[in-house]
């Protein structure tokens, strides 16, 4: 029986704008579950009012800091609260114009257990909000290709500047390509995803082998099976991140993931966090 662990998720509707359902009640479900392990990583709050989702207006840059500082207090009396699993606090970071401050002063205040390193914005753009966005991001890019080498080239800075514990959805640039797997054959994309794969192998990063890809539609998660397999072979720390967003999403498609892991030839010997600190 392979132990069922998240290193990413734990979105709640009571901190999140696109999540559903009261925090207590997320972890509830992973206890019910039988989880070992999981990680609640909120996404962060974003510190400038031209960052503000959508579907967080008309919320202003402080209610969303409060609401954020209120995810870590409760988090921290979950985490607290006696139970079988246990659970690491932390937050999933973006990668807007100034994110490496804004991570840090968070990180100074909040001291999290672990930090998803995530990157949903490429030239400021929220690509993976919707399709219509996507397109934004593409002609600021210049192209797909160009877009593809940029989300590329943005998370090795993020993952150099902030040495995250997990790194989030490795390849979620694909999420509204349905050519994507024709993107794995160009050269430019292909030496970029290597090249950051054996930087998160230094670096001794965990990958999150996310499943909420399969929720929206894809037969695979993040990570695709060419760099899933180019993972395991280097030897990279892998783990399931179910991205739970509510009640229904705990352990959503994990028995798929870890399908698809054991598939490549990867073991299910989960690797734990270790306690995060700032490079
Ligand atoms: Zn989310
Ligand atoms: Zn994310």
């Amino acid at each position: 029986m392979v132990d069922y662990v998240s290193v990413h998720g734990g979105h709640s509707g009571e901190f999140c704008g696109h999540a559903v359902d009261p925090l207590a009640d997320v972890v509830d479900a992973y206890e019910r579950t039988g989880y070992a392990w999981f990680c609640l990583t909120e996404h962060m709050a974003p510190m400038s009012e031209r960052f503000i989702p959508d579907d967080e207006k008309p919320s202003s840059v402080s209610d969303l800091e409060d609401r954020f500082r209120r995810y870590f207090t409760e988090a921290r009396r979950l985490q607290a609260e006696p139970r079988r699993a246990e659970i690491f606090v932390g937050f999933e970071t973006e990668a807007f114009t100034g994110y490496v401050d804004t991570v840090t002063a968070l990180i100074e205040e909040h001291q999290p257990d672990v930090i998803v390193g995530s990157v949903h914005h490429v030239h400021d753009e929220p690509f993976d909000y919707s399709p219509a966005y996507y397109q934004r991001a593409i002609e600021r890019a210049g192209g797909i290709v160009e877009l593809y080498c940029d989300y590329f080239d943005l998370q090795l800075e993020l993952i150099d500047a902030l040495e995250p514990t997990i790194v989030g959805h490795f390849d979620l640039i694909r999420i509204f390509d349905p050519d994507y797997k024709d993107r794995w054959a160009v050269p430019s994309i292909a030496d970029r995803a290597r090249r950051n794969l054996d930087r998160i192998g230094e670096i001794g990063a965990i990958l999150d082998l996310n499943m909420r890809a399969m929720s929206k539609g894809a037969d695979e998660p993040y990570l695709s099976a060419p760099w899933l397999r180019y993972a395991i072979e280097n030897g990279l720390k892998i783990a399931p991140g179910d991205d739970s967003h509510g009640v229904a999403s705990v352990a959503a498609n994990i028995d798929r993931g870890i399908d698809a892991l054991a598939k490549a030839g990867g073991n299910t010997d989960w690797p734990r966090p270790t306690p995060y600190r700032l490079p």
